[in-house]
């Protein structure tokens, strides 16, 4: 009887822990991908200790602790044959006790903290943001070709016409002139800043100066050099990631970005002056529309008026909120910063403040310095040659080795 009872009980705990198991590999198996990502990628970061997670020694180590969860059924092989209900009380407690011990030290380690548990509760979070911005960018260049080749043809179509009928020559030639050579520029800006790669670190090399090491690449960073989680490498001079490009505006297209930025802007700002008295009047038309009766517009005039009322309204706001960015990242650039470097500087200088010190930026050269630095201008004929008119000239220096205007032993700056 007792040996039935026995067998009985054997056979229940058996499933119950194969059961018990098979779910604790999986939380272990599930808690060891989420940390993947976060603590794994820390520890190489830190002290370069495991290079390079790996599944299987993931895998590895959630089984090694799946059986170790199994052990206290061995240890104590010898007072469950007695099949009292109390000791199986105090067997599940102690089990229960156990696995979440075992949970516990999985996820544990010395630079574990209250950030990294969030990090690991965002993680899905960060996958959806990193994955799917890619994906709003096209359809974001998409929105900028579709909605810039909407304002052009209703240029062409409406604008140009009038103007032609009613300003006198050389007010024409003026505007043939200057529209197209802010067309030319706006287009040959955007193709260059979405295609061109924005630089990468050499990853070949072994001799790269860097002032850190990516703990996603795995790969010396040099100066500027910054990690864009949505393209998943690292940027030289990174600026930032922008999604009406698709693309990082790093080292080698700063200059398109802001150059289709200021250009854009500037067009925008002419198509809105151009085409005011015309909106004016098709604004005055619309009104008029909704009185009865109402007056006699042919189809085209009906059509017509909406599309400048479009691109009036389009033009104008599009030049309010380019404009704001153009005029934040001009002040960025005299000053010899990024949009990533403003940050830390910004939090560097506070921090100098406080212990009574001032921060220097090491790649402030001078207002004009800098400008001229930035468009690549040597001569005083690049100003018209490589700002002034399309240019594919690269931008001086190579990304990875920047002039600083202090040395270290500078007692006043860091
Ligand atoms: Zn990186
Ligand atoms: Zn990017």
């Amino acid at each position: 009887m007792d040996n039935s009872v026995t067998v009985w009980l054997q056979y229940d705990e058996l499933l119950f822990y194969a059961a018990c198991v098979s779910h604790c590999w999986s939380v272990c198996l599930c808690v060891c991908v989420c940390l993947e990502g976060r603590v794994f990628r820390r520890r190489v970061g830190s002290g370069g200790m495991r290079l390079g997670s790996s599944w299987r020694w993931q895998l590895t180590r959630a089984m090694k602790l799946a059986l170790r969860w199994c052990r206290p059924c061995r240890l104590q092989k010898a007072g469950w044959v007695g099949g009292s209900k109390g000791l199986i009380g105090h067997r599940l407690s102690k089990l229960w006790m156990y696995s979440k011990l075992l949970l516990r030290s999985l996820y544990y380690n010395s630079l574990t903290n209250s950030d990294t548990l969030l990090d690991c509760a965002f993680e899905p979070v960060y996958w959806i943001v990193d994955n799917v911005t890619h994906w709003f960018g096209v359809v974001f260049v998409f929105l900028v070709v579709l909605l810039t080749s909407s304002v052009v043809i209703i240029v062409y179509l409406f604008v140009l016409p009038t103007i032609f009928t009613t300003y006198p020559m050389h007010w024409t030639a003026w505007h043939l002139c200057c529209g197209h050579w802010l067309l030319i520029l706006v287009v040959f800006h955007y193709y260059k800043a979405t295609t061109t790669t924005p630089g990468y670190p050499p990853k070949d090399k072994c001799d790269v100066p860097s002032v850190s090491i990516c703990k996603k690449c795995i790969t010396p960073k040099p100066p500027r050099t910054h990690h864009c989680s949505i393209c998943n490498v690292c940027i030289l001079k990174m600026d930032h990631h922008c999604p009406w490009l698709n693309n990082c505006v790093g080292h080698l297209n700063h200059r398109y970005f802001f150059s289709f930025c200021l250009y854009m802007t500037l067009g925008c700002i002419y198509c809105s002056i151009s085409s005011r008295n015309l909106f004016l009047e098709a604004y005055n038309a619309i009104e008029t529309s909704f009185q009865t009766p109402p007056p006699d517009y042919s189809p085209r005039e009906s059509v017509a008026y909406k599309c400048i009322i479009f691109l009036w309204v389009l033009t104008s706001s599009v030049a309010v909120a380019l404009g704001g960015l153009t005029l934040w990242h001009a002040k960025l650039i005299s000053r010899g910063e990024t949009s990533v470097e403003r940050h830390i500087n910004r939090k560097a200088a506070r921090r100098l403040q406080e212990k009574g010190r001032v921060f220097r930026n090491p790649y402030h050269h001078g207002r004009l310095n800098n400008w001229k630095l930035f468009f690549g201008v040597e001569t005083r004929s690049h100003w018209l040659t490589r700002v002034l008119l399309p240019s594919s000239h690269l931008p001086s220096g190579d990304g990875i080795t920047w002039d600083c205007t202090f040395t270290r032993s500078d007692p006043v700056a860091i």
